[in-house]
């Protein structure tokens, strides 16, 4: 089967140091300290056999993750951007679904309690979370110690089949009725980014009471994603800001109230003008910027009249908060960390609310075929008015 891989240099920075869990010329925990020159490959591989407990998926739809393009962008020194745990050559692609073509003999399915049986159509985490570790056993997978990552240390979807163990897997079944097959299957690759949004603004964020008001800053995948969990939960005013057109018209369709062009208007004037006064409930960072949108973030808090605000911070940014705790003591408001979307129900409730009509996707604005991969990989680079290009055949 042809398979789509990520290859680069090992090439440390003079500043790094081998961490205790990588592996020298093969794993990091560091990605763009030491991969250089990144470039894909098509790189023929056996159709992996599934060990006991293992599932063989024919993969039906796999979308191109931010992650995918940093791993594939360097920076002037030839330096990849994604700054985690990478081990390449490996094979992309975290965000997909498929058909269940072969199974171990105990390859459980948590919607049935007995084996899988081939035909099912199921999506799948991309934390390979051990289960032993402390944090795992604290109920806590999103932040296992000893993780691996489909797509970016282990063999991803950007393949004709995969094998995963059944633990990581989700039934899509629920979506079958409302959807039909073809749908069901592009809904399945998004569940993935819908629960890592999920998990910030449900899980981390604490959610909403029905009738608050939620501010989304960026609508890139996570923050549309967000605006359709949000406006799902009860939020009377769902307000997204987002520079791009196109992206502001595609959230509107998903459950965003309000999308706001921070070029234009003063972000938090608009989002007190339209909750008269009142603020938000939460506001999820889902923009990298934090220097740049944190005035707005403050001024929502502390002019506003609702209190116990909420701000996620979903988008990585190697960056300071330029924080006044004043704000958050006088105002009751906090800020919290999002990483991930396992354990907690996360998969199994937003499959179920897309199954109850959260229909995400318009978030799909390009579907290409494998051989594509690498270019619209590279076009993402620059590109702000795609949201999620997905690889739809994988001849
Ligand atoms: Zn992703
Ligand atoms: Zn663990």
């Amino acid at each position: 089967m042809r398979t789509v891989n990520l290859v680069a240099d090992w090439d440390p920075k003079p500043d790094f140091k081998l961490g205790s869990k990588d592996i020298d010329g093969k794993l990091t925990y560091l990605g763009s300290k030491v991969w250089r020159n990144p470039h894909c490959e098509i790189i023929e591989k056996d159709v992996p056999k599934p060990g006991p407990t293992e599932v063989l998926i024919e993969v039906q739809a796999c979308g191109i993750c931010g992650s995918d393009v940093h791993m594939r962008q360097s920076d002037d020194d030839g330096y990849i951007f994604y700054p985690g745990l990478t081990a390449f050559p490996a094979t992309l692609g975290h965000e997909f679904s498929g058909k269940v073509v072969e199974c171990g003999p105990q390859a459980i399915n948590k919607r049935s309690g007995k084996r899988y049986e081939p035909g099912e159509a199921v999506c799948a985490e991309e934390m390979i979370w051990c289960g032993n570790c402390k944090p795992c056993a604290d109920g806590f997978p999103n932040h296992c110690e000893n993780l691996q990552e489909l797509g970016f240390s282990i063999d991803g979807a950007y393949a004709k089949y995969i094998k995963v163990d059944a633990r990581y897997l989700w039934s899509l079944e629920g979506l079958r009725d409302t959807y039909g097959e073809e749908k069901m299957f592009l809904l399945g690759s998004l569940v993935e980014p819908t629960s890592v949004a999920y998990n910030a603004v449900i899980e981390r964020g604490g959610g909403i009471r029905a009738g608050e008001n939620v501010v989304i800053l960026g609508g890139g995948p996570i923050g549309a994603a967000a605006c359709a969990v949000l406006g799902k939960s009860g939020a009377t005013s769902v307000i997204l800001s987002e520079p791009s057109v196109p992206r502001r018209e595609m959230a509107l369709s998903m459950g965003a109230t309000h999308a706001i062009d921070p070029m234009q208007v003063d972000v938090a004037e608009a989002v007190l003008d339209i909750t008269n006064g009142m603020g938000a409930g939460i506001i999820l960072e889902a923009t990298g910027l934090p220097s740049i949108v944190w005035k707005d973030v403050e001024k929502i808090i502390w002019e506003g009249r609702a209190v116990n605000t909420t701000v996620v911070l979903v988008a990585r940014a190697d960056d300071r908060i330029p924080l006044n705790g004043e704000v958050l003591q006088v105002r009751r408001a906090s800020v919290v960390g999002a990483q991930g979307h396992s354990g907690h129900g996360t998969f199994a409730n937003v499959i179920s609310a897309m199954s109850a009509g959260m229909d995400v996707s318009p978030l799909i604005t390009k579907k290409i075929s494998i051989d594509k991969a690498e270019e619209n990989c590279i076009l993402l680079q620059t590109d702000r008015d795609e949201v999620k290009i997905t690889i739809t055949d994988f001849e």
